[in-house]
Formats: structure tokens, C-alpha cells, sequence
């Protein structure tokens, strides 16, 4: 399994935990060896759950910086 395959291919269906159970333990044995990988996969699920966070407004979501000035950058093009 390529980097490519995880990000683009099996990411979704893993977190959805909807990958068959072979893909899913080729997907996990890549992700345990491939911190790129890990990096996406850590950086993805906190985007969802910073979406979530804003959904529950009372519930402060602690934003990283980078990520403010990202979305700032956005609004202002
Ligand atoms: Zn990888």
C-alpha cells in the first residue's frame, strides 16, 4: 500500500471503519510504519473535529494558530 492509496483511497473508509478487515490491517501496519502518513491522518481527524467543535458553539475548541491565520488568509481572498 502506497501513501498515495492511504490519503486518497482507504482514509475515509477507515475512519468510517468500513474497509474490509484485510485493507484495514494493510492500512494500519502502513500507518504504523509511515509518520507522513500519521501526520495526515492526525491533522484530518482534528479538522473534523474542529467542525464539530464549531457546531457545538458553547464548547471551546482550543485552534492552533497556523490554522486561524490559514482560514483568516482564506476569508480575506
Ligand atoms: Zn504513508
Amino acid at each position: 500500500m502506497t501513501c498515495k492509496e492511504v490519503v486518497l483511497q482507504f482514509l475515509m473508509d477507515y475512519l468510517a471503519r468500513e474497509l474490509p478487515p484485510a485493507i484495514e490491517a494493510e492500512f494500519e501496519l502502513h500507518i504504523a510504519q509511515c509518520p507522513s502518513c500519521v501526520g495526515y491522518l492526525q491533522s484530518y481527524k482534528d479538522t473534523v473535529a474542529l467542525g464539530r467543535g464549531v457546531a457545538a458553539a458553547d464548547e471551546e475548541a482550543e485552534v492552533p494558530a497556523e490554522l486561524v491565520a490559514a482560514v483568516l488568509s482564506l476569508s480575506r481572498a
